[in-house]
C-alpha cells in the first residue's frame, strides 16, 4: 500500500487547513484554507507546493474561510478539477468567498493609499490576494454531494461525506484507497462539532478507520458552559428592556447568528421576554440564513419540529432582515428597546461599528458578546473592560453594559474530541493531530495517547507521511 499524506496547513496552528493526499497516481487536496493568524499570513502569498493544474480534485469539509479561503487562488493558478462538498457548504462557501474577496480588494486599496501617504512599502504586495472575479471563476467547479453518498474521485479512490455537526453542511470526510485488492480508510475530521447543539445534528461517529486526521482547536481546554444560554439571554433582554436601551450583538454570519435567532425565538414562544423587534443587520448573515431555510433536511429533530409547527426561528414576528446601509442607519431612530445582530463578530469591521458608536456611550444599552474575541480586536478590548475605545477614528467612553454569554462554541472541546475519536471499536493504525495551536496539539496528542495507547503523530508544517 502506498499513500502519501502531506500537511500543508493547520499543522501546529489553527488556520490554513490543507492536506495533500497522493495515491494511485491521484492527487487530492482536503481543504484549501486561508491563513488568518497575522504571523502566518505570508503563507497565503507563497506559491503552492504543487502545480494546481496537477491536482485531480479538492474535497472541502466546510465553508469557514480557514478551510475554503484559498480556493480562488488555486483556481486562478490553474486548478480545473472538481471541488466536492455538500450542497449547503457549496452555497455558503460561495457567499463567504465573495465576502473574503471584497475584503481583500478593500484591504489592498487601503494599504496602497496608506503606503503612498507614508511613502513606504509593506511586507505584502498592495494587490488583493484574489479578486471577486477570481472567486466567481471558482464557482462552476463546486460539485455538491450528499452526506453518505460514495463519490468516486479517481481510480481506486472514493470519498464519503458525513455530518460533522459544526456548522450547516459541515463534513467529516472518509477516503478509501484500494490497491491490489486491499483497502485503507482515512478519516479527516474537519472541525468536530458538538452534541446537543441547536439546529444541527450531532457529529457522526465511526467504528473502523485505518488513519485519522483530527483537529485540536480546543484540545487543551474544557468549554465553560453557562447553566442555560436561554436563561442568560432572557436576563439580558429583560433588564435592558426595563432600562430602555438597545441590545447590540456582534456576531459571525455563519451559525452564530442563526443560533441567536433560535434562542430568541424560543424565549418569545415561551413568553419569557417582551415582544421586541430583532434586526439581523448583515447582508452576509441574511444570505447564509437563506441557505439554512433551503436546507431544512439538515436540521435536528427539535428544529425540524419547529419548522413543521410553523415556528421557524428564521421567520418569527418582530424579526426583520436589514439589507441596505440606509435601512441600517435608520435603526438609530427607533425608540424603545430593539436587538441588533450585526457583523463582524469581533467588531473589526462591518455595520456593528456604527451601532457601537450610537450605543456604547448609553448606560441603558447592552453590548452582548456571544463569541471568541481574539487579542488585538476592538471586541476584545471592550470585553476586557476598556474605559474608552476608538471606533471609526473617534474615541468614546464605554458606558453601556458589557455582557458575554459563553457556550456558543461550535468546536468540540478536549473531552468531546476524545468522546468522538474513541467511538472507534479498534485502534487505528495512526492518528494525526492537526488544526490547533502548538500547545493544544501537544497537550491533546499526549492526552489521547495516555487515554488510548494508540500511535499518535503531531505533524509539523510541510511534514509528509507515507502510509502503508
Ligand atoms: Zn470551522
Amino acid at each position: 500500500m502506498q499513500i502519501k499524506l502531506s500537511f500543508l496547513g493547520a499543522a501546529h496552528n489553527v488556520t490554513g487547513s490543507r492536506f495533500l493526499l497522493e495515491a494511485n497516481n491521484i492527487r487530492l487536496l482536503v481543504d484549501c484554507g486561508l491563513y488568518q493568524e497575522r504571523k502566518l499570513q505570508y503563507r497565503n502569498w507563497e506559491p503552492f507546493s504543487f502545480p494546481p493544474s496537477s491536482l485531480d480534485a479538492v474535497l472541502l469539509t466546510h465553508a469557514h474561510v480557514d478551510h475554503c479561503g484559498l480556493i480562488p487562488k488555486l483556481v486562478r493558478e490553474g486548478f480545473r478539477g472538481r471541488i466536492y462538498c455538500t450542497p449547503a457548504t457549496s452555497e455558503i462557501a460561495q457567499i463567504i468567498l465573495l465576502d473574503a474577496a471584497h475584503l481583500q480588494e478593500e484591504d489592498a486599496e487601503f494599504k496602497r493609499r496608506r503606503h503612498e501617504r507614508e511613502n513606504r512599502k509593506g511586507p505584502f504586495p498592495e494587490i488583493p490576494l484574489y479578486t471577486t472575479d477570481d472567486a466567481r471563476a471558482s464557482f462552476p467547479l463546486f460539485t455538491p454531494v450528499n452526506y453518505q453518498e460514495v463519490v468516486p474521485v479517481g481510480e481506486g479512490v472514493r470519498a464519503t461525506f458525513y455530518d460533522a455537526g459544526h456548522v450547516l453542511g459541515s463534513s467529516m470526510i472518509k477516503i478509501t484507497v484500494s490497491q491490489q485488492g486491499e483497502n485503507r480508510t482515512l478519516l479527516f475530521s474537519g472541525d468536530v462539532g458538538r452534541w446537543d447543539k441547536p439546529i444541527l445534528r450531532d457529529p457522526s461517529v465511526f467504528k473502523e478507520i485505518d488513519y485519522a486526521v483530527i483537529e485540536s482547536t480546543y484540545g487543551d481546554r474544557i468549554h465553560q458552559e453557562p447553566a442555560d444560554i436561554g436563561e442568560s439571554l432572557a436576563e439580558i433582554v429583560n433588564s435592558t428592556w426595563r432600562a430602555g436601551g438597545n441590545i447590540i450583538v456582534p456576531s459571525f454570519a455563519l451559525q452564530r447568528s442563526q443560533e441567536i435567532l433560535f434562542h430568541m425565538n424560543e424565549l418569545l414562544l415561551d413568553n419569557r421576554i417582551p415582544h421586541l423587534m430583532v434586526f439581523l443587520d448583515s447582508p452576509m448573515a441574511i444570505n447564509v440564513t437563506e441557505v439554512f431555510k433551503r436546507h431544512s433536511e439538515l436540521f435536528d429533530k427539535e428544529m425540524s419540529q419547529l419548522i413543521r409547527q410553523r415556528k421557524s426561528p428564521f421567520d418569527f414576528p418582530g424579526l426583520k432582515m436589514v439589507q441596505t446601509a440606509d435601512e441600517s442607519k435608520a435603526l438609530n431612530h427607533i425608540s424603545g428597546t430593539i436587538m441588533i445582530i450585526a457583523g463582524s463578530g469581533m467588531c473589526t469591521g462591518g455595520r456593528v461599528k456604527h451601532h457601537l458608536v450610537t450605543n456604547i456611550t448609553r448606560p441603558d444599552s447592552t453590548i452582548l458578546f456571544v463569541g471568541y474575541q481574539a487579542v488585538g480586536t476592538l471586541g476584545r478590548s471592550i470585553v476586557d473592560g476598556a474605559k474608552r475605545v476608538r471606533i471609526l477614528g473617534q474615541h468614546y467612553p464605554v458606558r453601556a453594559r458589557i455582557a458575554q454569554i459563553h457556550g456558543f462554541s461550535s468546536h468540540a472541546d478536549r473531552d468531546e474530541l476524545l468522546r468522538w475519536i474513541t467511538s472507534l471499536r479498534s485502534a487505528p493504525r495512526r492518528v494525526f493531530v492537526v488544526h490547533g495551536e502548538s500547545k493544544a496539539v501537544k497537550q491533546f496528542g499526549r492526552f489521547l495517547r495516555a487515554n488510548t495507547g494508540w500511535k499518535i503523530s503531531m505533524p509539523e508544517y510541510g511534514a509528509e507521511a507515507f502510509l502503508e
